[in-house]
Formats: C-alpha cells, structure tokens, sequence
C-alpha cells in the first residue's frame, strides 16, 4: 500500500511536474534575450548624455520632449529651488519606482533610464510584445535626478551637505521628504534605488571589477527576509542572470548591514520590495558608458519580469551565491619595483587617481597618488606591471619654455623618451587643464614626486639603465608604446 499513489495524487504530481521544474531552473521564456538587450540599449541610446557630467537644465528638455506615453509631474523643488520630477508610464496594477541619483556625482543610472524613455517610446523595431508587456502590466514611476543641486555641482550630497540617502527618518532636506512622500504615495510594489559606487571594488576575491553591485536591502539588524525582501532578491537574480552573460564575473554584492537611516532600508521595512543598483567601474570606461548600457539592460529586463512575475522562478540561495564585493582593486599596481632610501628595497606600489573638481562643475582633472605600498598582493590593478628588474627614478624638467596653447602630445612623448618628466610655461595658465601625457609647470617650480604614502606620482621606471615607462600623475606611460588617451592634467 505504501508504495501505491492514488491516481489523484499521481495526476496533480504529473500537472505540477513541469512546472515545478522551470520555476528552480532559469525560466528563459520571461526574460529578453541579452542579444536584444544589447541592440535596445544601442538603438535607443540618449546621445545628450556622452558624459557622467551633465546639470539638471541638461535633463529638463528631455523630460519635456516626452511623448504622451508619460505623463509628468513636478513633486517640488530642491533646496536651490530646481524642479524634481516623476514621469509615470503604463496603465497596469503593478507599480515600480525607480528614482536616481540622490548622491549628485553618481548619474549613471540616470542616462541609463533617459535611455530606457527612448526605448518606450520607440516603435517598429520587433520590441513591440516588450513594451506591450510593460505598459499592460506595470505602472512605472520615475524620478530621475533626486538631488539636483548635488548634481550641479557633481558632488554627492545636497545643497546643504546632507547625504540624502542619511536622511530618510529626519527628513531635513526638502529632497528627501519629496522622496519619501512619493514612496507613500505611490505605494509601489517594486523600488529601484539607482547609485554609483567608487570604482576599486571587485567581485569577490577575483580581479574583476564589481562593475555592478547589487543589494536588497535589510529592513531590520537582523537582517531577516521576509516576503519583500525576498521579492527583491529574486529580481536580482534576474538581473544577475543577464549580468553574467554579458559580463560575465563583474557582478558583486554590496554589504547588507542595516542602516536605519538609509531608503533602501526603509523602504524595504514599508513593503517596497527595493533593490539596490551600485555602478561600479569596468577597464577603459571613466565615463562610464558601458555601465550605463548594462544598466539599461538590466533594468529592462527587471520590469519585464516584474510584469510577467518571471522573476518569482528564482531561488534566494541564488541571490546569496553572488560574490561579495570586496575592495582590492588599484588603478595602476606595480609589482617589485627597487626604491632607493639609503637601502634599495622591492615594494608593490598600488596607485589610484582621484578626480578633483575644478570651478566648472562639468570638468575635472585627475590626482594620482600612493594609495598603498607594501606587499599588495591580494591587491589587483587596472592595469598592472610585474616590475621584475625596474627600478624607480625622478625625472627632469625641460628647460626651454612651452607654449601651452600649440605644445603637442607627441612632443610631450619625446620629451619623455628623453627623461623629462616635466615642462614649464607661463605662470598665468597655473591651474588651467589640459590632456598632456607629462607635468606642465606654471608657478610650481619642481616636480611633485614622492615615494611614501599619499604621494604624488611622477617617476620613470628604468632597467638596466634604460627608461621603460613614464608615470606621470598616475597614468602609466610605456616608452616604447605610448598610447594616447584622455589624460585629465591640469598645469601646476
Ligand atoms: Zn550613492
């Protein structure tokens, strides 16, 4: 008898057979093919964002050039009194918020998502069952921008130097109660909370970069899940699945300690199923755009599954087989190189280049330092050389005077090849930037050099008496080879 199954049983096991089985296993059917995501983000790109710079009258004629897919509103205004905006799409009961950069200097998401309006708004391009999906399904709420202030002087907190994201239960800015009263609201099922991170984190212990980290928040010091929580943690496996066929390795996870002042967290606490989106850094990608194209991607193809619940076929274990970040990742690592105090001794040097703002929000210029020395070998680097035999030498500023204005990068090569690592030029231009591959000297009248930590990094590793490469201000510069980018100087 124990063995015999009622025909019952056997036919509701043999019904919920199949199913059972593509709901652990991916479930393709509710997700875009990555090929599709990648020509959506290509198709569809906003090209009045080719840079992470951009101001909130940047954003404001692309919010009002939105076709009547959207409606809009303005929620209220920025301590400096700039409008933050909703844009709202789709007629379905199933409600998402997305809001980005709160932290002013972190835009990523926010070309990503104008990218997406395009999208929506795009036709006859085989994407129809997709937006159809959407719109039929989900009510998306968009706030773009939280903190404007911050980002017209692309820094991270609010006029008032508050981090929003610090100030959910004070609720001092005027930014940060129109977020949470948009929550309220609004009532969302669904929240996407949109940052940048620094680029040094890696996923895991690998030597990739976490080029995007994701997060569902905890809603308690427990860090307990609950069905909200977990909610968000399959979407994010979801978004993990595209990630990993994309760029395979650069996924992490950010550290979920509770922060009680932050939205995510509260959010979370309030039945906002909330995830987390850090973009991080990729090689050869300071602007950024390559990031925005997986975030675009990944947001895609979240609401999808949201709209069609494809996202409940993923497991929780999933979410947490995701690798921490961890941050180990230098910009420039150089591996056994000979200083010389009144001893010669081998050290890794590991370099990072910090960005400076400069009196034009929109610009920059680039500081490279020591950012740590030592035995950095759990230490990875963006790029990385194996300094087997090089040894560190000062270099020497050219004599004759440079014109700023006609000086070219090349001359700037051969000036390096031949062991300057500096030039001089009028004293007027201190302070104005420039994309020369060498130290421009206005009123400095020497080479910031250094060995110690926090030091300024210009130096020629030489072998065998022969200079190979040229740091200068952190860029690595190989003498044989030296490609050109776009090195952001400023004359000193
Ligand atoms: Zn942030």
């Amino acid at each position: 008898m124990r063995n015999v199954l009622p025909i019952g049983i056997i036919l509701f096991l043999l019904y919920i057979a199949p199913s059972c089985s593509t709901r652990t296993s991916s479930k393709k059917a509710s997700s875009i093919p990555v090929e599709d995501l990648r020509r959506a983000a290509e198709m569809y790109r906003e090209k009045a964002f080719p840079v992470r710079r951009f101001s909130h009258a940047d954003m404001i004629p692309l919010v009002e050039r939105r076709s009547d897919l959207f409606s809009s509103e303005v929620l209220g205004q920025s301590i400096e009194g700039r409008d933050i905006l909703r844009l709202d799409y789709g007629s379905g009961t199933k409600k998402v918020l997305l809001w980005s950069q709160m932290h002013g200097n972190e835009s990523t998401a926010t070309m990503a998502l104008f990218d997406l309006f395009n999208f929506l708004e795009g036709a006859d391009d085989g994407f129809e069952e997709i937006r159809n999906t959407l719109s039929e399904n989900l009510h998306i709420r968009f706030i773009p921008m939280v903190n404007p202030d911050g980002a017209e002087k692309f820094m991270r907190r609010n006029a008032w130097e508050i981090d929003l994201n610090r100030d959910f239960l004070h609720a001092t800015s005027p930014e940060a109660v129109i977020l949470k009263q948009a929550r309220d609201d609004f009532e969302p099922h669904f929240g996407f909370n949109l940052h940048d991170q620094n680029t040094y984190y890696t996923s895991g212990s690998s030597r990739n970069p976490a080029t995007i980290s994701v997060l569902a928040p905890a809603y308690d010091e427990a860090t307990s899940i609950n069905d909200v929580r977990s909610r968000a943690m399959k979407v994010i496996v979801g978004m993990n699945e595209v990630l990993q066929e994309e760029v395979p390795g650069h996924i992490g996870k950010y550290n979920d300690a509770f922060e009680p002042r932050a939205f995510g967290d509260n959010f979370q606490e309030r039945g906002t199923s909330t995830i987390l989106i850090e973009s991080g850094g990729y090689p050869n990608d300071p602007e950024k755009q390559y990031i925005r194209r997986l975030n675009f991607m990944i947001i895609l193809n979240a609401l999808y599954q949201i709209a069609t619940d494809g996202y409940e076929g993923y497991s929780q274990e999933a979410y947490f087989a995701i690798p921490d970040n961890e941050s180990r990742l230098m910009d420039l690592l150089i591996k056994g190189v000979a200083l010389n105090d009144s001893v010669s001794y081998k050290v890794d040097l590991g370099i990072r280049r910090r960005e400076v703002e400069v009196a034009d929000p929109m610009d920059y210029y680039v500081a490279g330092s020591i950012a740590d020395l030592g035995d950095l070998s759990v230490f990875y680097g963006y790029e990385e050389i194996a300094a087997s035999g090089l040894v560190v030498v000062p270099g020497k500023v050219f004599e004759e005077r440079i014109d700023l204005e006609t000086f070219t990068v090349d001359e700037a090569k051969e000036l390096l090849r031949k062991g300057y690592l500096g030039v001089t030029t009028d004293e007027s231009t201190t302070g104005t930037l420039h994309n020369l591959p060498i130290n421009v000297l206005g009123t400095a009248t020497q080479i910031p050099f250094g060995t110690g930590l926090g030091s300024p990094t210009n130096f020629f590793l030489q072998k065998d008496g022969v200079l190979k490469y040229a740091v200068v201000n952190g860029y690595l510069i190989d003498l044989d080879n030296p490609e050109t980018i776009r090195w952001k100087q400023r004359v000193l």
